[in-house]
């Protein structure tokens, strides 16, 4: 079993894959539900605001937002950066045109994937057709 130390209050539990133990984690969990109330109620309140009005971290806000649990409005101001090309977004990791280049380069991929399996089929029964004629 893996025992670690709460990154939050320090106590002992067992490690499941998140740095806080059940009682800081549900407690942060009801945070995000405050904080996601208060940008709905107040669409305009910066990052900061937040963060100072609701005693939450903007690293913790931010990861919120990579996670697209949490969306801030075009009017509010607030956007984080594309983790690929820097560009301004609202929400997750990556804008709409990274989004829709990683897209394609997955379908692209899959592809030449194809192409190879196909082409090694032809390959293989040819060497059965050669095999047949001696
Ligand atoms: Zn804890
Ligand atoms: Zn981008």
């Amino acid at each position: 079993m893996d025992v670690r130390n709460c990154k939050k209050c320090g106590k002992l539990f067992n490690f499941t894959g998140e740095p806080l133990c059940p009682a800081c984690a549900k407690e942060l969990e009801a945070k995000f539900f405050d904080v996601r109330t208060y940008i709905y109620d107040n669409p305009k309140a910066s990052m900061s605001t937040v963060a100072e009005e609701m005693d939450v971290p903007i690293q913790q806000i931010k990861k919120w937002v990579r996670q697209e649990r949490l969306a801030f409005t075009k009017d509010s101001g607030i956007s984080i950066e594309c983790e690929n090309c820097g560009r301004a977004i609202l929400t997750g990791r990556y804008c709409s045109e990274c989004k829709k280049k990683m897209t394609n380069q997955f379908s692209s991929m899959y592809q030449e994937k194809e192409q190879q399996h196909a082409s090694g089929i032809k390959a293989s029964s040819k060497g059965k057709m050669r095999f047949l004629g001696e």
